[in-house]
């Protein structure tokens, strides 16, 4: 049992937007080190609330907050609707991932996750790296993905790309009745660790890919495994079969919607829907959108798996099953006449929320 002592924060939780009933927000303001985080859980009735720490120079604690707030109820509805007995938690560290790292900072996060006995499961983030989570594993048991001897590798990446490709053939086989992807037009946004590694399952199986990204060794990194490039203007509006997200969030908005011509919205980002009214907006021209914290779950999956002592072909098999769980919100959505981000949300909830809050 760690010594840290919480910092009782003059914040009012319960009345910042993003707050759900959420089931514990812990906070620590640590001198000695200079470490300044909160930890939210934002329910645990499925399992342990898991979810990445990430570490961000936010502009206010209230910045922090919300975002702490917004991530973990995600995390929650991303388990539930992945199969996975697991809930829904968040960190943030504040500060410049850049700058103000430190191994006695990172050492005392440990100590903050492990003074909440397991409840939090934490995990690499935006800002954090394998590295910087083995040193937090110093002081707690409660940290997954950092054994990359193991089967699994440390780095999610491959494994969300591989969610996402099964995802991308679901929606495909749902709109055109295809069960193959030879000769499918993917434009895909972002060619970092995520879009790269689906470039390549897409072109193996003999998809036509077409990137576009800000960064030019990224650009250059998936010309080489052998997609098109496409100026960054133009990507939202290119002529394809599936636009793919794998960028930034908030990509779908009034702008971007008009602008659209793919009739298959389906990649890794998170957060894609610039507000949750998008998705009825989506629908409504017609286009089928692959819920976000569905379809990149494949690395949630993927750190779960290791906390069960699972093979990697049970984790695979479970990955795979992504595009059974969206062909069944398809048909929800279909049948319904409701978008498929609020299907999603339902349908994490029946899971969830069936299972009485243990004492
Ligand atoms: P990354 O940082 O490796 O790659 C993001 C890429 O997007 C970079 O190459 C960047 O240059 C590019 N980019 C940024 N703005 C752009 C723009 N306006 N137009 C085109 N390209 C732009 O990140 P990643 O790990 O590949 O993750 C991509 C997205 O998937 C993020 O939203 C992340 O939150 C989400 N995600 C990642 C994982 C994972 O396992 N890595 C899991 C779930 C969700």
């Amino acid at each position: 049992m760690s010594n840290i002592k919480h910092w009782n924060s003059t914040m009012d939780v319960t009345s910042s937007p993003s707050f759900d009933d959420h089931q514990k927000v812990v906070f620590v303001d640590d001198a000695d080190t200079g470490l300044q985080a909160i930890i939210a859980i934002h329910n645990t009735n499925l399992g342990p609330a898991v979810g990445g720490c990430r570490m961000f120079p936010y502009a206010s604690k209230a910045d922090a907050l919300e975002d702490v707030l917004r991530l973990s109820r995600g995390m929650t509805y991303k388990s539930a609707l992945a199969g996975l007995p697991m809930g829904g938690g968040k960190a943030v560290i504040i500060g410049d991932p850049a700058t103000q790292k430190t191994p006695a900072l990172l050492r005392r996060m440990g100590q903050f996750i492990d003074s909440l006995n397991g409840r939090y499961i934490s995990a690499e983030d935006s800002g954090t790296s394998v590295a910087d989570l083995k040193l937090m594993a110093l002081e707690t048991e409660y940290v997954l993905g950092i054994n990359e001897q193991q089967e699994f590798g440390g780095d999610p990446s491959p494994l969300t790309a591989h969610g996402i490709f099964c995802g991308i053939r679901a929606a495909v086989q749902y709109k055109f009745g295809r069960t193959s992807l030879n000769g499918a037009r993917i434009a895909v946004q972002g060619a970092g660790a995520v879009g790269r590694h689906l470039s390549k399952e897409l072109i193996a199986a003999g998809a036509e890919v077409f990137v576009a990204d800000i960064n030019t060794n990224n650009v250059l990194a998936a010309q080489e495994l052998g997609a098109r490039i496409v100026a960054v203007d133009d990507i939202v509006g290119f002529d394809a079969d599936v636009f793919s997200p794998c960028a930034m969030g908030a990509v779908i908005n009034d702008v971007s919607i008009a602008k659209l011509s793919a009739p298959i919205v389906a990649g890794g980002a998170n957060n894609q829907l610039s507000v949750p009214q998008h998705g009825e907006m989506l629908r409504k021209r017609g286009i089928l959108y692959a819920p976000d914290f569905v379809i990149n779950a494949g690395g949630i999956i993927e750190i779960c798996r290791q906390y069960q002592n699972s093979s990697i072909a049970d984790c695979n098999a479970q990955i795979e099953n992504i595009g059974d769980t969206l062909i069944e919100i398809f048909e929800l959505s279909g049948d319904k006449k409701i978008c498929t981000s609020v299907v999603a949300e339902q349908l994490a909830e029946q899971r969830f929320q069936q299972i009485p809050v243990s004492a």
